[in-house]
């Protein structure tokens, strides 16, 4: 640093230099303590992290400490070692290290943030692709001198020290390194900004954690401070592992919420997907890899209209916030219904990460639904429509067909000295001639007639498109059914006959549902009267029965 007096006087300043000297020790001597010390820190924290094997930050963190120890031990053997090929071997055992440190930093990063889904395997090992690479030059600098192109052994304070210059492939491998190590950094640090506002506080260990390291990296690569010569890296990554594992375990606190949402879309029944912007699939949970019978290495990096055979199907717009619908999918030959959400996962109002994709299954919702409403409208005894569902669709038919000016009649059936079946035969077996009854009326009739049960013995049929000759010849053949047909109870076969009173809505008239059965009615008591078993036809002038 320069100072430039009042005078005009420059003065350089050193900070290491003033630092070494009020601790009368220079750099060397102090790395020698402090790596043996941080080599401890960094087992203890290792092992530490290990009893958290069980989860999957526990054994990232715990697998992070291997090449700390490894490049902490290579990084002071090479400085401590007091010959040249010695010193020179240590310094490229570093290379086993430190490139994979990088790669398992980000492993860490990507496990903690909740994206365990890209640390497979396959994935892993093409990152260690450079390492290696690194690793297999480094053994044969002699021969190209790709990563040093000259190596100096200076005696300093009592150790030998190796002073290189870099080639070019170091530098490659250099970038590499930073990338994977701010890639991994970004990931962790933007979870929180994100995320969980309450816990930027704990971050900072985070924070703290990586930059040091980097920092001290940067000092010995860049010559930053010039006289700060000796590579301090490797204690700050003993530091890293210590403030991770204070961060992520002792106050539990950071990786709480992590893990929470992880277990939330592990355990979760509805089947979540995430896709990105460009509508590739990132991640998917246990539940929507069973709902598709897909296994997560089928999806991930597909794109959905591709790896999501109803994608397409959905067609979702763009730029919605939120997208509701419904979806039925077809697994092991049975149709399941789901109720579709995409959400929109967005930073702020303009940029849009991606999307989450939400399945929920409403199979026994929507069959109970059905059940429910088929209870809602129909007669539980004879299985016909009730009276409310009736005048509802009759209602309906009414308007129809005066706007079709279609003709329509209406049937009014009630059993004849049905009492008498009760008295006779008991109640159960009076239920029993109504559901036959019943049964005789369903099948004389069509599919577009509308038949319930009106109330006790009384039934009633709608007969759309229907003139007074057909429905009377319909009401004939439903009354002659009846009476040929006697109900079997047990060993016996009662006879049941019943009385129909018919009135007919002619083409063009649109009279109420009300005034219809109210002469439907009329003709239905006259058939009574009339000495019953036959159907008599509403007429203005009087209801002549008709047989
Ligand atoms: P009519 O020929 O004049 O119609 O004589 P009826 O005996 O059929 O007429 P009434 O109105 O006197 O009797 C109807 C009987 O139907 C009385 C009632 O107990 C019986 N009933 C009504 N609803 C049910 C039911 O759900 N189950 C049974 N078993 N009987 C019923
Ligand atoms: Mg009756
Ligand atoms: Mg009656």
């Amino acid at each position: 640093m320069r100072v430039i007096l009042t005078s005009g006087k420059i003065i350089r300043i050193s900070f290491p230099k003033i630092l070494f000297q009020a601790l009368r020790m220079d750099q060397y001597q102090i790395f020698v303590i402090l790596a043996p010390i941080s080599l401890l820190v960094s087992i203890g924290t290792g092992l530490y992290a290990w009893r958290f094997r069980h989860k999957p930050l526990g054994r990232s963190l715990a697998l992070m400490m291997i090449p700390v120890c490894g490049y902490l031990i290579t990084n002071t053997l090479e400085l401590v070692d007091p010959t040249e090929s010695g010193t020179l071997f240590w310094g490229k055992a570093g290379y086993l290290f430190a490139p994979s440190l990088a790669v398992l930093w980000l492993a860490f990063a990507l496990d903690y943030t909740g994206r365990q889904a890209w640390l497979a395997p396959r994935r892993l090992w093409m990152l260690f692709i450079v390492p290696t690479l690194t690793l297999s030059l480094v053994l044969t600098n002699e021969w190209h001198h790709l990563i040093w192109t000259s190596t100096r052994f200076i005696p300093r304070s009592g150790f030998l020290y190796l002073s290189v210059s870099y080639g070019p492939w170091f530098w490659v491998n250099t970038i590499y390194s930073y990338a994977l190590l701010l890639l991994g950094t970004f990931l962790v640090v933007r979870e929180y900004i994100l995320y969980f506002k309450s816990y930027r506080s704990q971050s900072i260990w985070v924070l703290i954690g990586m930059v040091i390291p980097l920092a001290a990296h940067a000092v010995y690569v860049y010559r930053l401070f010039p006289a700060w010569q000796k590579d301090y890296s490797p204690i700050g990554f003993a530091f890293t592992g210590l403030a991770l594992t204070i961060g992520i375990f002792r106050y539990q606190l950071i990786s709480l919420a992590p893990i929470a949402r992880s277990l939330v879309m592990d355990y979760i029944q509805d089947g979540l997907c995430v896709l990105d912007h460009q509508e590739r699939v990132i991640d998917a949970n246990p539940a929507f890899l069973a709902i598709t019978s897909q296994t997560i290495a089928d999806l991930v990096g597909r794109p959905a209209a591709e790896a999501l055979p109803f994608w397409n199907e959905l067609n979702v717009p763009q730029n919605t916030p939120l997208w509701q619908s419904t979806l039925d999918l077809k697994q092991e030959g049975e149709i399941f219904s789901y109720e579709v959400r995409v959400i929109e996962i967005a930073r702020s109002r303009k940029t849009a990460l991606g999307r989450l994709l939400a399945l929920h299954d409403y199979t026994e919702r929507k069959r109970l639904m059905a059940v429910v409403e088929q209870l809602a409208i129909t007669d539980p005894l004879t299985g016909l429509y009730n009276r409310r569902y009736f005048s509802q669709r009759a209602q309906e038919e009414l308007e129809r067909s005066a706007r079709l000016r279609h003709p329509l009649s209406l049937l009014m059936l009630d059993l004849d000295h049905f009492k008498r079946v009760n008295d006779t035969h008991g109640h159960s077996t009076g239920d029993q001639v109504l559901a036959h009854f019943a049964g005789i009326l369903q099948t004389m009739t069509r599919g577009t007639d509308i038949t319930a049960r009106f109330g006790g013995e009384e039934f009633i049929v709608l007969l759309p498109e229907t003139g007074p000759q057909e429905a009377c010849a319909t009401a004939e053949r439903i009354r002659h059914a009846v009476e040929t047909t006697p109900c079997p109870c047990g060993q016996l076969n009662i006879p049941i006959t019943t009385s129909i009173g018919l009135a007919t809505a002619p083409a063009g008239q649109r009279p109420s549902l009300e005034n219809l059965s109210q002469q439907a009615d009329l003709a239905l008591y006259a058939a009574k009267h009339s000495g019953r078993n036959r159907v008599a036809a509403f007429s203005e002038g009087g209801e002549a029965p008709r047989n």
